[in-house]
């Protein structure tokens, strides 16, 4: 996989060659606000080097992500004062996933913000858990 693809949005945001609004970047990454923003202070994460997503990303790109993202985290607590934090992913269209270069959502947390869960949780059927848990581990 090329470095960059000619049609990936946030590869022309990390190029320059869309508008962003950064807040921070460095050798192998760049932090730039949503423009559609779930709460106040909404950024995203990419690394600079394409990758569609997390199964495609370069472990150590990831790691990178990672670590922008556990600053931004730490900067929008600090000074928008956050009361917490999601980090999100997702990988695929059918998991919310519409920019197929890799992202890590940041988006700030207020105590009374209109977030919620997108599940209901309730206790599952232990049998079929086990059994989810059993195909994980690559048995039958
Ligand atoms: P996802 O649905 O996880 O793939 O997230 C893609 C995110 O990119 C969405 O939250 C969009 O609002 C955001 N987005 C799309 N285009 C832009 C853009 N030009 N600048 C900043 N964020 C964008
Ligand atoms: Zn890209």
């Amino acid at each position: 996989m090329a470095a960059t693809d000619p049609d990936c949005l946030f590869c022309k945001i990390v190029a320059g060659e869309i508008p962003s609004t950064v807040v921070a970047s460095d050798e192998q990454t760049v932090t730039f606000m949503d423009i559609n923003p779930a709460t106040r202070g909404h950024a995203l994460v990419v690394p600079r080097t394409h990758a569609a997503d997390v199964l495609a990303i370069d472990p150590d790109d990831l790691a990178a992500v990672a670590r922008a993202g556990r600053q931004q985290a730490r900067r929008v607590m600090e000074r928008l004062g956050a009361d917490g934090v999601n980090l999100l992913n997702s990988c695929g269209a059918d998991a919310w996933q519409t920019v197929f270069h890799f992202h890590l959502h940041v988006i700030p947390r207020y105590r009374d913000d209109p977030l919620r869960l997108p599940w209901d949780p309730a206790p599952g059927d232990p049998e079929e858990i086990a059994g989810a848990a059993g195909q994980l581990r690559g048995e039958a």
